[in-house]
């Protein structure tokens, strides 16, 4: 699954599942440009700790291809604009596109300010939306053009608090226009759905809930990031050119909710 000479965009890429996502595109041959609010990587609390080298040293070190970090809050569109201009000059154009970014906030509706609402809402669908909106030009001029979008099995089931499980079912029907919008151009627009794994973002569980969801996953196993990555990689590689408006479920079997 080459994506040798390939230019990337990984939002959220210095920690946890899309810095997975990095490591795995710039395995397959990508540049890869990693747009976050922080340059360090977050570290996991619980599990084995972290590389602590920063995700565009990384990639460089450890597969030859060109990494830049370009600082970016993907609910701002001035930055967003920025950092898709700046990987055209660095790199010439623009093939994939991941949409990783997103948080979290654990507050029942009762009791969740508007503000934390709002955020969730900008951060996870909106920043969706704005990188898209001025990726477009470039992903239809690349001939193997992609959007990926990291939504969550919250999308389907809930339980994750209500602006990011409504956020990441967003995702998914923002998918499906994009995906329709787009085909014409052959850029395919696909949704990855990730169930537990262990990244920075589980720091804020307490042991009762990190266990709880561990025997809520068939899989002998949580998920880590290169799960996740693996499932991204093959939807942006040749591949997967004929897949597009799809859902993949990464979760170890945590949706199918039996027992
Ligand atoms: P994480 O907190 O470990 O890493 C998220 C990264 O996004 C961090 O580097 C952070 O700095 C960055 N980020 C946060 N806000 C940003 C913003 N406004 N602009 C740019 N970057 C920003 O989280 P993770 O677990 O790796 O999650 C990645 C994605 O996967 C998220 O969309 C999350 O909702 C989704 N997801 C995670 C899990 C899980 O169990 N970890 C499960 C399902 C879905």
């Amino acid at each position: 699954m080459s994506l040798q000479d390939r230019t990337a965009i990984v939002t959220g890429a210095s920690s946890g599942i899309g810095r997975g996502v990095a490591d795995r595109l710039a395995e397959a041959g990508a540049n890869v440009v990693v747009a976050d609010v922080r340059r360090e990587p977050k570290q996991i609390e619980h599990y084995e700790r972290e590389d602590d080298r920063p995700t565009d040293e990384m990639l460089p070190d450890e597969h030859g291809v060109e990494a830049r970090y370009v600082e970016t809050d993907v609910s701002d569109e001035d930055a967003v604009a920025a950092l898709v201009e700046a990987t055209v000059e660095t790199f010439g154009g623009l093939d994939v596109l991941v949409n990783n970014a997103g948080i979290q906030v654990l507050e029942s509706t009762a009791e969740m300010t508007r503000e934390q609402w709002q955020r969730v809402i900008d951060v996870n669908l909106t920043g969706t939306f704005l990188l898209s909106k001025h990726a477009i030009p470039h992903l239809t001029a690349s001939d193997q053009g992609r959007i990926v979008n990291v939504s969550s099995v919250n999308a389907y089931i809930g339980g994750a608090g209500a602006p990011y499980s409504a956020s990441k079912a967003g995702i998914v029907n923002l998918t499906r226009d994009l995906a329709l919008e787009l085909a014409e151009d052959e850029v395919t627009v696909n949704t990855v759905l990730p169930g537990v794994i262990q990244t920075p973002m589980q720091n804020q569980n307490d042991e009762a809930t990190r266990e709880r969801q561990a025997e809520k996953t068939p899989l002998p196993r949580v998920g880590e990031p290169r799960d996740v990555a693996n499932a991204v990689r093959f939807f942006a590689s040749e591949d997967a050119e004929w897949i597009t408006g799809a859902e993949l479920l990464v979760d170890g079997g945590y949706s199918i909710g039996g027992y």
